[in-house]
């Protein structure tokens, strides 16, 4: 049954996040041949609209108004419920980020639907749409069929292929009035911590660090790894909690969810806590002292030594092959 199909362009730094490359992907199959629509909001965000053409959308409408240059739930759900009364769509799919997690489950019970939040993956089987999503933090899977309704999922960064960018794409972005009113939230500044380097949550390459760490100044050499990588650090609880770096950085169960092309674990015991938020990592490198750590169960590839000198062997021989 071929689909009309919203897809929210979620920008960062007046850039759109990967995810919404990813999440038009995904509502290309979706759509089963009907209409993807990209979906901006913001207070200028029109000059966006040819990134959404070049990874597939076929038509992208705007919401343009100084009360949405922050996300607000009261703000966005007002401009997507605007697009949504004029486009009608079968189907709606955003990025399973902070701002998907709390603007979808909004936006479906204003509509009285249901939500697939964390999707992993979205296929066409046996005539019916099969989502499938991790649970028991991430050591099951379950697939979820829609099988009549409105489809509106959320998926997780990383895990579905964005299609290839047509760099020569452009078209039309055309606006979708809406009355942005009666905000009970406003955003007056946004402080951000100082952060350097590549986003966590969609790093291709992740660098983590755990207790055995042991202190601030042994995150260096794990920085430094992932700077020849490209990649960003992260970090057990153990080691946030022993103040050797920011929670900003926790991967877990209460921590951020990653699921990069290669995750290097240093110094991490592997607790279950903490495989909920990396297991599903495509390529698991563990580096640990102790050759039973739980971590190697999980792991691809395991180092049993001391991280001290195993991190910066690997760096001298990223190096050497990116020369
Ligand atoms: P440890 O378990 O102390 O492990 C340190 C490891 O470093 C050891 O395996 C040791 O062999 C190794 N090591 C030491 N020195 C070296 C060296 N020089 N070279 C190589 N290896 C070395 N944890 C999370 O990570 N994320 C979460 O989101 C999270 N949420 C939680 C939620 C709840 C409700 C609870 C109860 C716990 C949660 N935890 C979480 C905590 C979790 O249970 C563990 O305590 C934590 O993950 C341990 O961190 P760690 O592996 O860094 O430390």
């Amino acid at each position: 049954m071929a689909r009309k199909v919203l897809v929210l362009g979620e920008a960062r730094d007046g850039q759109l996040r990967n995810v919404s490359f990813e999440a038009i992907a995904a509502a290309k199959t979706v759509a089963e041949g009907g209409e993807v629509v990209g979906v901006l909001i913001g207070e200028s965000v029109n000059s966006l609209g040819n990134d959404l053409y070049q990874y597939g959308a076929d038509k992208v409408v705007a919401v343009e108004d100084a009360k949405l240059s922050q996300y607000t739930p009261d703000g966005y759900s007002q401009a997507l419920m605007a697009v949504i009364e004029q486009e009608n769509p079968e189907g709606i799919i955003f990025g399973h980020t902070s701002l998907g997690k709390d603007l979808a489950p909004k936006i479906a019970s204003k509509l009285g639907s249901g939500l697939i939040s964390d999707a992993v993956a979205v296929e066409e089987a046996g005539g019916n749409l099969v989502f499938t999503r991790p649970i028991y933090s991430g050591k099951a899977f379950e697939k979820k069929i829609v099988t009549d309704g409105l489809v509106f999922a959320t998926i997780r960064p990383n895990n579905i292929a964005p299609l290839e960018k047509d760099a020569g794409k452009s078209g039309e972005v055309s606006t979708v009035s809406a009355e942005i009113k009666d905000l009970r939230t406003i955003i007056k500044d946004v402080v951000r911590k100082a952060t350097e380097g590549v986003d966590l949550s969609e790093a291709k390459v992740v660098v983590a660090g755990g207790r055995g760490v042991k202190s601030e100044e042994g995150f260096e050499p794990l920085k430094e790894l992932a700077d020849v990588l490209g990649g960003a650090v992260g970090a057990s609880r153990g080691a946030c909690d022993a103040d050797y770096c920011d929670y900003s950085l926790q991967i877990g169960q209460t921590g951020k969810v990653v699921t990069p092309d290669l995750y290097i674990a240093a110094g991490i015991s592997g607790a279950i806590q903490h495989l909920a938020g990396m297991s599903n990592s495509k390529v698991i490198v563990a580096i640990n002292k102790d050759s039973e750590a739980n971590i190697f169960k999980v792991a691809d590839y395991g180092i049993v030594g001391d991280l001290f000198e195993v991190i910066p062997m690997l760096t001298e021989e990223f190096k050497k092959l990116k020369v």
